[in-house]
């Protein structure tokens, strides 16, 4: 409400105090923007008006001007391009190079980049060579305003406890998030913002890298997190052919993806990349279906964003029933059957 007193962020004094402004790695591939870096700009935004400052979109690529419109839609108040044909392809050396050039000229406070191999890559190397701190993988992001200090919150201790963790010292303040763990805000159609576009001494006979050969992956595709409904399936299924059945015979039915707990990966039911939680893929659906997982805190860390859950457990302890939407206490191989009867009439 208006009238309640806000909190306005101090002006740090010193060397902290002449970094300023939140910023966001705006990751493409080929044009093309990760959701991840949208999502991070929803909660930038958030951070920058808690500390009274400006939000910037770190935009860096080949033939990519255009893309910033879009940018200011979701919340930038500027963006930073460097548009040049040596940053075709993400490569650590010249992404880290250039980025790291932008923040020793700008200096930001706080920059953001989503948990992908990309990103992981370039805030790892960027951390190193700016000698910050760097917490990865964050769940939540806050700000304290009264030390500007970003408050990052993360699992830690094989996820059980969340552990809030700040870089008192360094700037800037850097954090990676995994995909879909921050909601995606509404974009502004015509938000107009500022464009920058720094030059850059970049010549690809300086570099020590180069990229040969683009190989893209073949076969199935598994893109967790934008399903809107997901199968998921543990130990309780027993065995490879019961997670079959009962797993991808529901996921077919009502067109659902399947995913898995860790101990369904490590018994080899079903591959890696197919696994939920903490060491797996964070996912948002609207269902999420935890049939035969009795819940532990490294797999809800990764399922705390679904709007549904619906749980089939037969020990009515299992801790999946303190998270679930709705919980059947109950064996899978009665349940999911009875479940699917209805769907066979449809
Ligand atoms: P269990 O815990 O063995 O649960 C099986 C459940 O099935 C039980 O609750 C049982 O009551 C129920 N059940 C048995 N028979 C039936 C039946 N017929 N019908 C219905 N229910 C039945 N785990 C992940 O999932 N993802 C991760 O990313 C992940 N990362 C980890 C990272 C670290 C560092 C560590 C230490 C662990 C991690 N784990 C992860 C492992 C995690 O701690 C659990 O061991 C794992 O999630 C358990 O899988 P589960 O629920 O399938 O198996």
């Amino acid at each position: 409400p208006a009238d309640e007193p806000k909190e306005t962020a101090v002006q740090l004094t010193g060397d902290l105090g002449r970094y300023q402004g939140v910023w966001v790695f705006i990751e493409q591939r080929e044009g093309e923007i990760a959701p991840v870096s949208l999502e991070l700009l929803g909660v930038g935004r958030q951070l920058a008006d808690k500390l009274g400052v400006e939000l910037a979109g770190v935009l860096l690529g080949d033939s990519v001007c255009g893309l910033q419109d879009g940018l200011y839609e979701y919340g930038a108040d500027k963006v930073y391009l460097v548009d040049h044909p040596v940053l075709r392809y993400y490569r650590t050396e010249t992404y880290m190079q250039v980025f790291v050039k932008l923040v020793q000229v700008y200096l930001p406070e706080i920059i953001l980049m989503g948990a992908t191999t990309t990103g992981r890559d370039l805030a790892g190397a960027m951390a190193t060579d700016l000698a910050t701190g760097l917490t990865a993988d964050c769940t939540a992001l806050d700000i304290d305003t009264k030390q500007r200090l970003l408050l990052a919150t993360r699992p830690a201790f094989g996820g059980n406890i969340m552990a809030t963790i700040v870089c008192k010292n360094h700037r800037p303040q850097m954090a990676t998030v995994r995909p879909k763990v921050m909601k995606m805000s509404k974009p502004v159609p015509g938000r107009q913002g500022q464009l920058v576009t720094p030059q850059v001494d970049l010549n690809e006979k300086d570099l020590l890298t180069r990229v040969v050969e683009i190989v893209k992956e073949h076969g199935e595709q598994v893109n967790l997190q934008d399903a809107e409904i997901i199968v998921a399936g543990g130990r309780g299924l027993g065995d490879r052919e019961g997670f079959q059945r009962i797993c991808f015979g529901l996921a077919e039915a009502i067109g659902a993806k399947v995913g898995a707990s860790r101990a369904a990966v490590e018994a080899g039911w079903i591959e890696q990349k197919y696994q939920v939680g903490q060491t797996g893929v964070t996912v948002a659906p609207k269902i999420y279906f935890a049939l035969g997982i009795s819940g532990a805190i490294q797999h809800l860390v990764g399922i705390r964003g679904s709007d549904i859950i619906i749980a089939v457990n037969t020990d009515p302890e299992a801790p999946i029933f303190k998270e679930c939407t709705y919980g059947i206490v109950g064996d899978v191989f009665k349940v999911v059957p009875a479940l699917m009867e209805p769907l066979k009439e449809l």
